[in-house]
C-alpha cells in the first residue's frame, strides 16, 4: 500500500476520536532515516559532557510536563492517572539515568606483547525503536533513552492506537535543544511504518516490543541483513504462594499483580499458582480484594484499573472467558468504553488456553499444587519466561524456586519487575536481550578492537 493514510486515536473509555494523525509510509521511513543519519554523525562526534548535558535537558523538560503528558497518556491509553504519572516520570528517570552513562561509557586496554590493544565501543548509527501501546511511554523510552546516551539517532514507531505521547516526547526534545532529526517519531501502521523500518539497510537495530507473534516475524527479517535486534514479547508469569507465606500478604497483593493497566501489562502474574492445604483461605482472601478493586473513569485519582485499549483487545479478553469455567468477578462500568471486570478463573485445567497464553487483560488462573516440585513444574509448562513471584517464609525456598523458575525476572513476597537501573527481560518466547539496567548503553554500541604495534 502506498496511498496516503491516517490513523484515528481513540478514548478507550468513551470511545471517542481524539485525534488523527497521518500514518507513515515505506518512502516516510526512507526519508527519516537519511535524515537520522546525517543528525548522527554530528551528534556521536559532539563532546560526551554535551550529550550527557542535552540528555539531562530533555529529562527536565519531560519533568516540566509531567502532569500534561500523563493527561495525554490517560485520553489516548485509558490508563489511571496514577500509572500515567509514573509512567511520565519513568521517561525523565530514563533519560537522567542514560545521561549518566555517557562518559562513563569506556572501552578497555587490555595487555598484548609487542604493542597497545584498545577496545573502542562504537555507536552503531540509525537504531529503530518499535513501541506497544500498553506502555506507550517508558517503554519507548526504554530503547530511546540509552540509544540516544550511546551516541545513535533513533525513530521510533509508536503502536497504531497510542502515538499521542511519543509525539509529544520528540516535541520536548526539540524543546530541549536536542539536534533535530536525532529522535524522530514516525507513527503508522506495523506491516507499513514498522515493516519499513526493519527492512531498511540504514537501520543498524530494531528493539521491538510487543506480541511474541510479531516478534518473531522481525527476528526473521532482521536475520536476512544480521541485524541487530532486542526482543520483549509476552509472558504468562507464575505468582507461587507456598503454604508457609504470609498468606493475608500474598492475597491481598495478588490482584493488583494481574490488575495494574488492565493487565495489559507482559510481566502480569495471571497464573496464580496455590499451595494446595491453603488454597480455600487463600481464595477466600483473595475475592473480596479482587472485588474490592476501583474499576472506572481512569482520570478519577481513585481508580485503580481502567478500561481495555481497543475493542479488538476486549474482544480478545472476552474469547478467554468461556461459559464453562468457574469465575469470581469484580465489576466494571456499563454504557461505552472498552470495559472488562477483573475477573480470577478457577478450576481451570492446567493446559487450558487461559492458563496457558498471555491473555493480555484483567483475568488470572488460579491452579493449586502439591509440593515445590509441583509447583516449579507448573510455573515453567508455558513457552514464556519474563517475570515471576515466589511468596514463602523459607529462605532457602525463595533461593532454590528463583534458581529453578525459567524466567528473567522474579521477586520473591513482592511482584515487583522493572527498575531503570536493574536489567529487564525474557527466557524463552519472552524474548531476546537485556534491556535497562547498568549495561543498557552497552546495548546500543557495537565493539571494535584495535591493535598498535609499538614495533614498527
Ligand atoms: P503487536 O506485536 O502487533 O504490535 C506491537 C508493535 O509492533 C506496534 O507498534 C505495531 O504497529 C508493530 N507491528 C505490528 N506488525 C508489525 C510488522 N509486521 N512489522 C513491524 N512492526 C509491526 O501487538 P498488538 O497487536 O498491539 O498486541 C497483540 C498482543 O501482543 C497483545 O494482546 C499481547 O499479548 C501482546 N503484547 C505484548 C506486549 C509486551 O509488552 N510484551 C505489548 C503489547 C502487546
Amino acid at each position: 500500500m502506498s496511498q496516503p493514510y491516517e490513523l484515528d486515536v481513540l478514548n478507550p473509555a468513551t470511545e471517542e476520536v481524539i485525534a488523527t494523525v497521518p500514518g507513515a509510509l515505506a518512502h516516510d521511513v526512507d526519508a527519516a532515516v537519511a535524515r537520522a543519519a546525517r543528525a548522527q554523525r554530528g551528534w556521536a562526534a559532539a563532546a560526551p559532557a554535551d550529550r550527557a548535558r542535552l540528555l539531562r535537558r530533555f529529562a527536565a523538560v519531560v519533568d516540566d510536563h509531567i502532569e500534561a503528558l500523563a493527561r495525554l497518556e490517560v485520553r489516548e491509553a485509558g490508563h489511571t492517572i496514577g500509572n500515567a504519572r509514573w509512567e511520565a516520570g519513568n521517561v525523565r528517570d530514563l533519560l537522567d539515568y542514560a545521561a549518566g552513562g555517557v562518559e562513563r561509557l569506556t572501552g578497555r586496554q587490555i595487555p598484548v606483547p609487542g604493542g597497545i590493544d584498545l577496545t573502542i565501543l562504537e555507536p552503531l548509527g540509525v537504531v529503530g525503536v518499535i513501541a506497544p501501546w500498553n506502555f506507550p511511554m517508558p517503554i519507548a523510552a526504554w530503547g530511546t533513552a540509552p540509544a540516544l546516551a550511546a551516541g545513535n539517532a533513533v525513530i521510533l514507531k509508536p503502536a497504531e492506537t497510542t502515538p499521542l505521547t511519543a509525539l509529544r516526547l520528540a516535541e520536548l526534545a526539540l524543546e530541549a535543544g536536542l539536534p533535530e532529526h536525532l529522535f524522530q517519531v514516525l507513527p503508522g501502521r506495523g506491516d507499513l511504518a514498522g515493516d519499513a523500518l526493519v527492512r531498511h539497510p540504514g537501520v543498524a537495530k530494531i528493539v521491538f516490543t510487543g506480541s511474541t507473534r510479531i516478534g518473531k516475524r522481525i527476528m526473521s527479517l532482521c536475520a536476512d541483513q544480521v541485524k541487530r535486534v532486542t526482543l520483549e514479547l509476552g509472558g504468562k508469569s507464575p505468582n507461587i504462594v507456598f503454604a508457609d507465606a504470609d498468606i493475608e500478604a500474598a492475597a491481598a497483593a495478588a490482584p493488583m499483580s494481574f490488575l495494574d493497566n488492565s493487565g495489559q501489562d507482559c510481566c502480569a502474574r495471571t497464573r496464580i499458582l496455590v499451595q494446595r492445604s491453603v488454597y480455600d483461605d487463600f481464595l477466600d482472601r483473595l475475592a473480596p480484594a479482587l472485588k474490592s478493586v476501583v474499576v472506572g473513569d481512569p482520570a478519577d485519582e481513585n481508580t485503580q484499573m481502567g478500561p481495555l485499549i481497543s475493542r479488538v483487545q476486549l474482544d480478545r479478553v472476552r474469547s478467554y472467558v468461556t461459559d464453562d469455567l468457574a469465575t469470581v468477578t469484580g465489576s466494571a462500568p456499563e454504557g461505552p468504553g472498552f470495559w472488562f471486570p477483573p475477573t480470577l478463573v478457577t478450576g481451570a485445567a492446567p493446559d487450558a488456553p487461559v492458563a496457558t497464553e498471555e491473555v493480555f487483560g484483567p483475568v488470572a488462573a488460579v491452579l493449586p499444587f502439591d509440593d515445590e516440585d509441583e509447583a516449579v513444574r507448573l510455573a515453567n509448562a508455558t513457552e514464556y519466561g519474563l517475570s515471576g513471584s515466589i511468596w514463602t517464609r523459607d529462605v532457602g525456598r525463595a533461593l532454590r524456586v528463583s534458581g529453578a523458575v525459567a524466567a528473567g525476572n522474579l521477586s520473591v513476597n513482592s511482584h515487583s519487575s522493572v527498575r531503570y537501573w536493574t536489567p529487564f527481560g525474557g527466557y524463552g518466547q519472552s524474548g531476546l536481550g537485556r534491556e535497562l539496567g547498568p549495561d543498557a548503553l552497552t546495548a546500543f554500541t557495537e565493539t571494535k578492537n584495535v591493535f598498535i604495534s609499538t614495533e614498527a
